[in-house]
């Protein structure tokens, strides 16, 4: 067997987080090593957050063309899917080639290893016959992949995940999406603004169903007027394929049928893969529980969608931050015992004349406050469902409010009851919904839907984040006419 190599770091998945969390820490002169089994940079970039957003580029422009009639004289759409994508072909993910992002961690100075790693006992990482032993930490990234529900046939069945709808190069006639959350309905509204008849299945009895209920309400009727079968309550039982399409059977003898299947009910983190067993820790649990500082045991941070704190980019970036800024903490405190003792750093990496790099400054700034690490907190955790009108959210809805025993107050206002929505007119769908906490006299929860409600979701999230007071919030000055004055109607109506 081979003997283990002694690094200061390993990154297991560089995904959004494991590449963030690698290439800082091999930045800051830590000899690290970063394990990727496919693509580095993770979903996000392949096949999530920057394609989907390309599509809703394209879709929305459709929209906005549409919209000119009655507002600007008339105008004559023509769909092509051909430009999407080639633009998330070549611009996008370089063809699924991530030779780019490889060459941007070892320019950093990390070193690139292309396989599957799992843990092999404390501070070991195996990727096939290499094992490395880490001197400070072990990093898990991996992410998660789709969760795919059993229901009986599907297996057997060339259903589509998030992957083959993103690659997919010419648009199906029709397409059925299993899934009614976030990513179901963003790709639902692009390809019917395509022309692509779909019918979206969710088995809850509303789509969105994690947001506010007014949130579902805009999304169901916005899809519904692009043409989208929103089927909702219903539980697909079989599926089947006879080669030319599928046929999903659902509860109550209900039938739907589509050239494609596109299934996005979830995701889950395979734990059972990681060797989780050889560190004593569970590996039957859905995601890896960390505390505020993304320790999952010692010597193990997890960063990312593997945590379950939430399934996005920023949060993977986030978290990053704490992990990075927590780790080169732990290796000064271990560097600095070791040089008390005179075996300092022997795995400290070395540049081409063998001077050790110094990361010494490159830790200043990481840390907070008096020098402290920064602990993860989610209270004020932003979300955006990219549909148009985009739906943003922060913090607690109205019923998470109420379920944690607050004192809530709401105050709600539609948008095209401001000024900016009755200027904007077609398109202007969309509201604001504060939740208060009356107690303390600040936000704990906000709802933005609108045309731009991920952009006016900021100033939710500022107040959410820093418990700005009610009192300030309503005596501050909103542009006119801007979407997010409607902010202040909403205060106004708090109660
Ligand atoms: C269609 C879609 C749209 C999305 N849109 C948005 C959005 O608009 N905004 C947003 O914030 N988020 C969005 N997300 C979510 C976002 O993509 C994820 O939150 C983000 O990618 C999580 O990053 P991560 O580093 O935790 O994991 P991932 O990106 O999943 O990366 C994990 C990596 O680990 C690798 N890996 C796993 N196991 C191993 C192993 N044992 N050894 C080696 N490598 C391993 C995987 O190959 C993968 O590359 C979207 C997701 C999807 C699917």
């Amino acid at each position: 067997m081979a003997e283990p190599e002694l690094v200061d770091v390993v990154v297991v998945g560089l995904g959004v987080g494991g590449e963030e969390v690698a290439g800082r820490l091999a930045e800051a002169g830590l000899t690290v090593v970063g394990v990727e089994r496919d693509l580095v940079g993770g979903e996000c970039p392949y096949w999530g957050c920057v394609p989907s957003k390309m599509m809703i580029r394209a879709a929305n422009a459709l929209a906005e063309a549409r919209r000119v009639d009655g507002l600007a004289g008339t105008a004559q759409v023509q769909p092509d899917w051909a430009p999407v994508a080639k633009r998330i072909r070549e611009e996008a993910t370089d063809n699924w080639n991530d030779k780019a992002a490889v060459d941007r961690f070892t320019g950093k100075g990390g070193r690139f290893v292309r396989g599957s790693g799992r843990l092999d006992g404390p501070g070991r990482v195996r990727v096939g016959e290499q094992v490395f032993q880490a001197r400070h930490g072990i990093v898990l990234g991996t992410g998660t992949r789709p969760s795919v529900p059993p229901i009986d046939g599907l297996a057997d069945t060339p259903y589509w995940t998030n992957h083959q709808a993103i690659e997919v190069e010419e648009l199906p006639e029709s397409l059925l999406i299993l899934g009614g959350g976030a990513i179901g309905l963003e790709l639902a509204q692009v390809f019917a603004r395509f022309g692509v008849r779909v019918t979206v299945i969710e088995a809850l009895d509303r789509v969105l169903a994690l947001e506010e209920p007014e949130a579902s309400e805009v999304a169901d009727a916005v899809l519904r007027a692009d043409g989208v079968e929103i089927q909702v309550g219903v539980r697909a039982e079989r599926v089947s394929h006879d080669g030319r399409g599928f046929t999903v059977h659902g509860n109550g003898g209900l039938e739907f049928t589509a050239e494609r299947l596109l299934v996005v009910t979830g995701r889950r983190a395979h734990l059972d893969e990681l060797g989780l067993d050889s560190v004593g820790l569970d590996a039957s649990q859905r995601y890896l529980p960390v505390d505020d500082r993304l320790h999952v045991t010692d010597g193990i941070w997890a960063v990312g969608d593997v945590t379950g704190e939430g399934a996005f980019t920023h949060i993977a970036m986030y978290q990053a931050s704490i992990v990075v800024a927590d780790l080169l903490d732990h290796s000064r405190h271990a560097d600095g015992a070791a040089d008390a003792s005179g075996t300092a750093s022997v795995t400290r990496r070395r540049d081409g004349r063998g001077q050790r790099r110094r990361r010494a400054t490159a830790t200043a700034g990481l840390t907070g406050a008096a020098g402290t690490i920064p602990r993860a907190d989610y209270r004020a955790l932003p979300r955006v469902t990219f549909i148009d009108p985009e739906v943003g959210a922060v913090g607690l809805t109205e019923r998470q409010a109420r379920e944690r025993g607050i004192n809530v107050q709401v105050g709600f206002t539609e948008l095209s009851s401001s000024a900016r929505g009755w200027i904007h007119k077609a398109g202007n769908e969309g509201f604001i919904k504060l939740v208060a906490d009356a107690d303390q006299g600040v936000l704990v929860g906000a709802t933005s839907v609108g045309p731009a409600g991920g952009e006016v979701l900021s100033a939710l999230v500022v107040a959410v984040h820093a418990a700005v007071p009610l009192s300030q919030l309503r005596h501050m000055i909103y542009a006119y006419p801007t979407f997010h004055r409607a902010i202040e109607d909403a205060l106004r109506n708090l109660g």
